[in-house]
């Protein structure tokens, strides 16, 4: 069938390879942004009660957007490797960053019904022994139109996102497509400019699009066809992390607490849970080290320490809830008490992150990087969903700007089209390149602060491996104070703008 417009001209594809919630955000923000007409992020869907616009306000745009040509049709695949898409049921903490920009696609009532309530507390880190409390982090304030940090079930959030794509229209989601390799046509220069970009998949079947989104998680076939450098390679980190979801019903009873987001912890774990579901679930998350950085073995036999390697890094991986109960045998009752209420068959996930990439952006632009691919990170920081949902924003925004100046008259026969008007998003490359300058320091900084957060948590830092339990529980509390604000404070559309007027003057 032939996607072409009433003019006859192709429609521009874009083809998402991996349908998590890093690709399913990245579909939803295309097609908002190009469906959009203002260069800010004011919807053009019906807006609803708790769904705001740009810095709280519907429809408030501070730039005058490129000039707008006929616009051309935009024809978004997702390609996800399962055969259905579906998150295993555990949480996902999306923080306020991430939060507003789902308000921002109209999906903040949705977004509201799922989430839990962290009831003015992002964490308060407790003594493993006996929950006496280190120090309490306060949340992030909530801001207009109920835009607040928002703790989900993954299964939840998936759900939200797949439900506003379908009701939109917004993409064609294919399932059992595991893209195998990407090759760029009509050239063997993989920078060349012109050129399509052809996908492979494992059934022997391939789809061609104009860019290719490489959305594709930690083990990212995209990433891997495109960065050839010593620095593609996963980082163990020695941890694992057991995950599980119990009902808050079943504990409420003499609950010693006033809220439910605690993390308790002692050399070389932590068990951490917060409330989602409108608080009526516990996400539960223990971490233990098995190997400092993947290296020195703690407290172990060398064959003990190595077991962990065998554990896949994957939600569907499963153990024995007896493993978590020796893990963790010398923790308070309350945790004693979530332990006994989890799965007979709890998840167990080795922990890995990535080595920082110098680029996220390939063959001219035509093939680019979202999520995990572009910046797998330690869940250290509850910051990685957040990124993903940052990344496709900025992604979104920025394809729209180039599309603005690539109507259906300026092509021309021109594969990388002409641009029209005042627009400086004149070739793919720029494009990425502009959405990679906006990205790549900021998820990056996330990156490594989540590496000292797994550290901190466990009081394994240079400085606390050198303290007892007690002397290095002041040295967390001073660190935790701050750490946070970073992520959370950060407006991208900000400095979306920011970037772009500043990228205007320079070329006017
Ligand atoms: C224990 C733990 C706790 C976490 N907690 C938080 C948290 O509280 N807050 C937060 O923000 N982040 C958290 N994170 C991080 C967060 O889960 C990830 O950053 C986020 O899921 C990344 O989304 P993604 O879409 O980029 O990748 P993924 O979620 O990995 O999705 C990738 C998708 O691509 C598909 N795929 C893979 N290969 C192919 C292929 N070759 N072809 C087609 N499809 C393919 C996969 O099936 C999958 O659907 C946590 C991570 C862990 C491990």
């Amino acid at each position: 069938m032939s996607d072409a417009q009433e003019d006859g001209s192709e429609p521009f594809r874009v083809a998402i390879i991996g349908g998590g919630i890093g690709g399913l955000f990245c579909a939803l923000a295309i097609h908002h942004h190009h469906h959009n007409d203002s260069s800010s992020s004011s919807s053009s869907f019906p807006s609803l009660p708790n769904d705001v616009g740009h810095n709280g306000a519907t429809g408030t745009s501070t730039t005058a957007p490129p000039k707008i040509g006929t616009k051309r049709k935009i024809q978004i695949d997702v390609y996800e490797q399962a055969p259905q898409y579906r998150e295993i049921g555990a949480g996902v903490g999306i923080g306020i960053n991430a939060a507003r920009l789902l308000h921002r696609l109209g999906l903040g009532s949705g977004l509201v019904k799922i989430a839990g309530q962290r009831q003015g507390t992002w964490f308060t880190f407790r003594r493993y022994e006996n929950s006496s409390e280190v120090v309490s982090i306060p949340d992030a304030e909530p801001e207009p139109g109920d835009v607040r940090q928002s703790p989900c079930a993954r299964s939840d959030l998936l759900e939200l996102f797949l439900g506003a794509i379908r009701e939109r229209g917004a993409a064609t989601l294919h399932t059992e497509k595991a893209c195998t390799g990407v090759t760029v046509l009509g050239s063997d220069n993989i920078e060349d400019r012109g050129g399509k970009v052809e996908v492979q998949f494992r059934d022997g079947t391939s789809a061609v699009a104009d860019v290719v989104v490489g959305c594709d998680g930690v083990h990212s076939v995209v990433r891997d066809k495109f960065v050839t450098d010593a620095n593609n390679k996963s980082v163990e980190s020695g941890m694992i992390a057991y995950r599980g979801i119990v009902p808050i019903s079943a504990l409420e009873k003499d609950w010693p607490f006033d809220h439910w987001s605690n993390i308790w912890v002692s050399k070389h774990k932590h068990f951490l849970s917060y409330p989602i579901t409108c608080n009526t679930k516990l996400n539960i998350v223990a971490f233990v080290t098995k190997r400092l950085g993947g290296g020195i073995p703690i407290n172990e036999k060398e064959d003990e320490a190595n077991k962990y390697k065998n554990i896949r890094e994957s939600w569907s991986s499963l153990c024995d809830r007896d493993e978590v109960v020796a893990d963790f045998a010398d923790f308070d009752e309350p945790v004693q008490r979530i332990i006994s209420l989890m799965d007979e068959k709890p998840g167990r996930w080795r922990i890995n992150d990535h080595e920082p990439l110098s680029r996220w952006h390939f063959a001219g632009g035509r093939v680019v990087l979202v999520g995990d691919a572009a910046h797998a990170m330690l869940p250290h920081m509850g910051a990685g969903a957040g990124q993903s949902v940052e990344d496709g924003w900025i992604l979104g925004r920025a394809l729209a700007d180039y599309l603005r100046g690539h109507d259906s008259d300026s092509r021309d026969g021109n594969p990388n089209g002409g641009s029209s008007g005042d627009n400086k998003f004149e070739s793919l490359e720029f494009t990425m390149q502009f959405y990679q300058d906006i990205r790549l320091p900021r998820a990056q900084k996330v990156q490594a602060a989540s590496r000292v957060g797994g550290n901190l948590y466990e009081l394994q830092t240079e400085e606390m491996s050198a303290l007892s339990y007690d002397d290095s529980l002041p040295v967390l509390g001073e660190a935790m104070r701050q750490r946070m604000k970073f992520v959370w404070s950060e407006d991208v559309d900000d400095s979306y703008n920011r970037m772009r007027d500043g990228k205007q003057q320079q070329q006017q």
